[in-house]
């Protein structure tokens, strides 16, 4: 990889995407974005939907 794309550590909204995009097996993911990508870390278990989480990638964060 010359030049690394991925937004790794980096705060992310629910409908960013990136070429590391990977969609999480457990829900069909309808659209490449961060919501659906297995290496974004959001508070699925907060209250509300929640709006910003962080790309742990190349970590994965749900299955
Ligand atoms: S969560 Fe996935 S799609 Fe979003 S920036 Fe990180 S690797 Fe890319």
């Amino acid at each position: 990889m010359e030049k690394n794309l991925s937004k790794s550590g980096q705060e992310i909204k629910r409908n960013d995407t990136c070429p590391y995009f990977a969609g999480r097996k457990s829900i069909l993911a309808i659209e490449p974005i961060c919501w659906f990508c297995k290496y974004a870390g959001f508070d699925l278990k907060s209250d509300k939907l929640p709006e910003r989480g962080i790309c742990c990638y190349p970590e994965e964060q749900n299955e």
